[in-house]
Order: C-alpha cells, then sequence, then structure tokens
C-alpha cells in the first residue's frame, strides 16, 4: 500500500515537472522499434511513451489535441507524411549539430522540420526461374506491353507508391506520369490488393511475375516465424530498377518534433540518438533498413541483395509532389 502510493505520487511528480519523459506518436509497427525505445530509456532515464496508429489518424489527432496535445514527436514512414505534417504546421525548427551532422541534406527537410532516420528502397522482386529478370531495367520499363499481366503492386492510396509516382513526376513530368501509370496498370497481374509481403507472396506462387515491393519487407520474410513467408521468399530475388536518368527510388522513415511539444528537449535528445551509431545500427541489423549515417554498415543479408546506385531526387520532391501523384493515381484508374 505504501509503495503503491510513493510509487504513484512519483509518477505524479514526475508528470508534473515533465523532465523525464517523451511522447512518442509512431505510424511504424516494427519490433525494432520497441527495442530502441528501450535502449534510449536505459540510457537517458527518459521514459518513452508511445501512441500508435496510421499517418493521418495521429495527424488528426495532433490538430485535435490542439495546444494542449502531449505529443513531442511524430515518427512515420514515407516522405510524403513528413511532408504533410509540416505543411499542416505541425512541426517546430530543429537547430541540432548531430542531426545536421548525421543526416544526409537530402535525406531531411529544408527548413529542418522533420529528419529522415533509416531508408529503404522500392524495387522489383522477380520468382527464380521464370527468366524474367532479363527482362527487367529501369522503372519507366514497368509500363512496358512486354510485361502484360505480370506485374503485382499494392493500390494507389498507399504512401510508398504514392512517393514512387512522385519521383517519375520529378523525372519526366505530369504528362509522362500518367503514361506510366496507365502502363502499369494495364499490365497489372490482378487488381491491387493486399500489402507488399502480398504482391511477394502472390509471385512465389505463380500469380503474376514481377512484384514492387519495400526492401526490408524482403529481410522481415526470411527473417519470419510465419513459414509462409519464408518459404515464399526463398522462391524470389530483388532486382534494383533504376530511373533512366537516376538511380534506383530511395524513401525514409522520418520524424519531427511537434511544435507544442512538452518534453522539446527530452525529444531533441530522442532524435539525436535514433541518429547515433548504436540505433542506426539496430534500424540496419534489426529493420533490415539502409542506415542514414555513413559508415554504419548494412546487415549481411540486406548487403547479400546487391549495391545499387541511389536516385538523385531529394526526399523533399516527393512531398512536394505528392498531391499530383494521388491525382495521376486517380486518372489512371489505378485502383
Ligand atoms: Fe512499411
Amino acid at each position: 500500500m505504501f509503495k503503491k502510493l510513493v510509487l504513484s505520487s512519483l509518477v505524479l511528480t514526475s508528470s508534473l515537472i515533465g523532465a523525464s519523459e517523451v511522447n512518442i506518436y509512431s505510424t511504424r509497427h516494427y519490433d525494432t522499434d520497441k527495442k530502441l525505445f528501450k535502449m534510449f530509456e536505459e540510457k537517458t532515464g527518459i521514459k518513452v511513451n508511445v501512441v500508435k496508429a496510421k499517418a493521418s489518424a495521429l495527424i488528426n489527432r495532433i490538430k485535435n489535441e490542439g495546444e494542449k496535445s502531449p505529443a513531442d514527436i511524430l515518427i512515420t514512414a514515407d516522405a510524403a507524411r513528413l511532408y504533410k505534417a509540416k505543411s499542416e504546421g505541425l512541426f517546430q525548427t530543429i537547430n541540432s549539430d548531430v542531426l545536421m551532422n548525421n543526416i544526409p541534406s537530402e535525406l531531411r527537410d529544408e527548413d529542418k522540420q522533420w529528419f529522415g532516420l533509416t531508408k529503404r528502397s522500392r524495387v522489383t522482386v522477380y520468382k527464380i526461374g521464370t527468366g524474367i529478370e532479363n527482362e527487367l531495367s529501369t522503372y519507366e520499363d514497368l509500363a512496358n506491353p512486354k510485361f502484360n499481366g505480370m506485374i503485382m503492386v499494392r493500390s494507389s492510396n498507399n504512401a510508398y507508391n504514392q512517393s514512387l509516382l512522385a519521383a517519375i513526376i520529378a523525372h519526366h513530368g505530369e504528362e509522362y506520369a500518367l503514361k506510366w501509370a496507365k502502363g502499369v496498370v494495364a499490365n497489372m497481374a490482378m487488381q491491387p490488393k493486399g500489402n507488399d509481403r502480398y504482391q511477394v507472396k502472390a509471385i512465389a506462387n505463380g500469380v503474376g511475375k514481377i512484384a514492387i515491393a519495400n526492401t526490408y519487407y524482403i529481410g522481415k520474410m526470411v527473417d519470419n516465424k510465419d513459414k509462409s513467408e519464408a518459404q515464399a521468399v526463398k522462391k524470389v530475388k530483388i532486382f534494383f530498377p533504376k530511373f533512366e536518368n537516376g538511380g534506383t527510388h530511395i524513401n525514409i522513415s522520418g520524424a519531427g518534433v511537434i511544435k507544442t511539444a512538452p518534453n522539446k528537449e527530452n525529444a531533441i535528445k530522442f532524435l539525436e540518438y535514433m541518429a547515433s551509431e548504436e540505433a542506426q545500427k539496430l534500424f540496419a541489423e534489426g529493420n533490415f533498413e539502409y542506415p542514414v549515417l555513413k559508415g554504419v554498415k548494412t546487415s549481411e543479408l540486406v548487403s547479400s541483395w546487391g549495391d545499387f546506385q541511389e536516385d538523385n531526387i531529394s526526399i523533399n520532391t516527393l512531398g512536394k509532389n505528392n498531391a499530383k501523384a494521388v491525382k495521376i493515381f486517380d486518372l489512371a484508374g489505378w485502383k
């Protein structure tokens, strides 16, 4: 009884002074993040409270909570969502030498309001033994009628696809992007359905021949306790496409500090930790992502997929072109 009282008054005190916690709103659903939060807690003594939901729900929640929002940080996957959160006025500018030094400029916001913490590329995946890999080349070429009935890709309301189309727009303009999206729709093996893993499982099972997916999902499928995923992924391989005048499409998970953050100092400490060597290693090893910090190695499995040249389009551009991409997907009839 006495213990309980002491504990609750401690909790009360710490929440009153607000000095020893940080409130994270996150769309990421990976075990690696849980581990990272724990490591941060142990290192700093700052308690991490997490609210998990989809990006649009979290953005609305922060807006509805207004001035009194407990949110210190928003973490989301995909550049366009970070851009959206920024354009809705959710973030504040953060001046941190650690973040400036550790995160390359093309992977963070021009106004220092959000920061890329990990990278992933969006690639094609093919079934081993079909010979289709000899036909694969650029992203542009996925609209080539020679791939009729072969492409497995998720729906256009998915942010990863929107950012891919945003990159096409950046490289070639809107008119070309519409033609491209129509071409890919015409080549689809079926109406879009399911997530990235679903597309990979489909081609492993002979539905379609080319899947579009983010790299880390391949790693997560290899590493999965679910035997059907581990079996399926043995039958496929990654091919890194390029843009005709660029490299392989890169996207990020990233975060920003909320304008009304009640624990701003802790929030900055948290972001700096996420960009540190220790955290970057865990992103790479635990979630099969590409670290943003130079010098940190990718996991052995990720390295085995081979090297590729990253596209030169800034992550900032993906967000700026997002609204156009959504409209073009609609016009192209990409469900
Ligand atoms: Fe994802």
